[in-house]
């Protein structure tokens, strides 16, 4: 075995079926007395449940959370919460809600808890992406880790198929890129290999039965662990390109992820063998690439940028950024190899081995 590093990120995790109800002990024991109970608009009836859950915690129902986390949301959230003395952060959501609670908690320094109800995994990352000005720039802190985790999977079971798809394989991307990263290490080989397994598993059987507590548990589980690849190790050229096409060119974050995820693994495959072959047997299939462009068809997550409106003569300029201030990558970029990758997922095409 190599030589390796590995760094945690502490936070307290409760896991399960109607874990929600450690919400008012979990406030209790981070002194919060006053919270701000945070949500987009389209899950603030979930918010006031949930504030209903607070027992003698005075909770304020905050349902302005929006995506790609606006400096100017965050800025009129602060004054908020100043104005109404909170001492204490609650998110439930995605990562777009999740993203709002940790930019406030980087500005006053105020606990967390993050009840996360999609697959997205920023809840135990300390990462922050934020807006400003159409440029979304992501920086990583300390202070931004929430305290405190609730994975509660009942309140998993209503996330639309449509978006539990696209979240799973965004969460899969995680484990992806964790397993041919410069960090690479038994500790999240491990959780990246059993996050892939659990999720791929998972997602199978919610498109059929989307109330399946068991599979909801693994695809919960699953994205967990894929969160913490994400928090611990340095995403490559997928990630670059999914932040590319989001930022400079509005697609959806998640589903930009499923779209892009095989051709970047086939891409890379050449330069990340162990990992290819590692993912491809969690899979069962004849390479990774193959195996997360058949996943994406059996559930039926996105596989074409072109369905966002990303077009064709997008593809160049698209690479052009991406190659403008790249992440590390396993495999050297070239521009051209880039652009076909980019016109093949545009057009939905089947992963194509570009050789090295
Ligand atoms: P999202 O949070 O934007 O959610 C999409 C929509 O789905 C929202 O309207 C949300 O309210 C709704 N929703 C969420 N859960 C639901 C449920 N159970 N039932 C019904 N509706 C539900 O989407 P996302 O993919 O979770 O997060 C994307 C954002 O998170 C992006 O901005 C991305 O950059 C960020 N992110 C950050 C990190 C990090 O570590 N900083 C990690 C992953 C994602």
């Amino acid at each position: 075995m190599k030589n390796f590093n590995y760094v945690g990120h502490p936070s307290r995790i409760f896991f399960g079926s109607g874990t929600i109800d450690r919400l008012e002990e979990e406030a209790q024991n981070l002194s919060m007395r006053r919270v701000l109970v945070i949500t987009t608009p389209g899950q603030a009836e979930q918010g006031e449940e949930i504030a209903g859950k607070l027992g003698g915690i005075e909770p304020l129902v905050y349902p302005h959370a929006a995506m790609h986390t606006p400096v100017e949301v965050t800025e009129t959230a602060e004054l908020f919460l100043k104005e109404h003395s909170i001492d204490g952060l609650i998110a439930i959501g995605g990562g777009s809600t999740t993203g709002l609670a940790k930019a406030l908690a980087f500005r006053t320094d105020l606990p967390q808890i993050i009840v996360p109800t999609t697959y997205a995994g920023s809840e135990v990352t300390p990462i922050l992406g934020e807006t400003k000005d159409s440029v979304k720039q992501t920086f990583s802190d300390a202070s931004v880790l929430p305290e405190t985790v609730i994975y509660d999977v009942d309140l998993t079971l209503g996330l639309p198929v449509a978006m539990t798809v696209a979240s799973g394989m965004n969460a899969i991307a995680h484990a992806v890129e964790a397993l041919y990263s410069r960090d690479a290490n038994p500790i999240l080989d491990f959780m990246a290999l059993d996050g892939i397994r659990a999720l791929a598993g998972a997602l199978r059987t919610i498109v059929n039965d989307p109330t399946d507590l068991e599979a909801r548990s693994n695809a919960l589980y699953g994205a967990w662990l894929c969160g913490v690849c994400l928090g611990s190790a340095g995403m490559a050229l997928h990630h670059k390109l999914c932040h590319t096409l989001g930022g400079s060119f509005g697609l959806p974050h998640a589903e930009t992820h499923s779209a892009v995820l095989p051709h970047a693994m086939a891409y890379n495959a050449p330069s990340a063998p162990e990992a290819d072959a590692r993912i491809a047997s969690v899979l069962g299939s004849p390479t990774a690439a193959a195996g997360l462009h058949q996943l994406a068809l059996d559930i039926g997550a996105p596989t074409s940028l072109a369905s966002y409106g990303f077009a064709a003569g997008d593809a160049e300029r698209a690479a052009d950024l991406a190659l403008a201030k790249p992440y590390w990558n396993p495999r050297a970029l070239e521009r051209t190899k880039l652009i076909v990758l980019l016109e093949n997922a545009m057009a939905g095409l089947a992963p194509e081995t570009i050789d090295a």
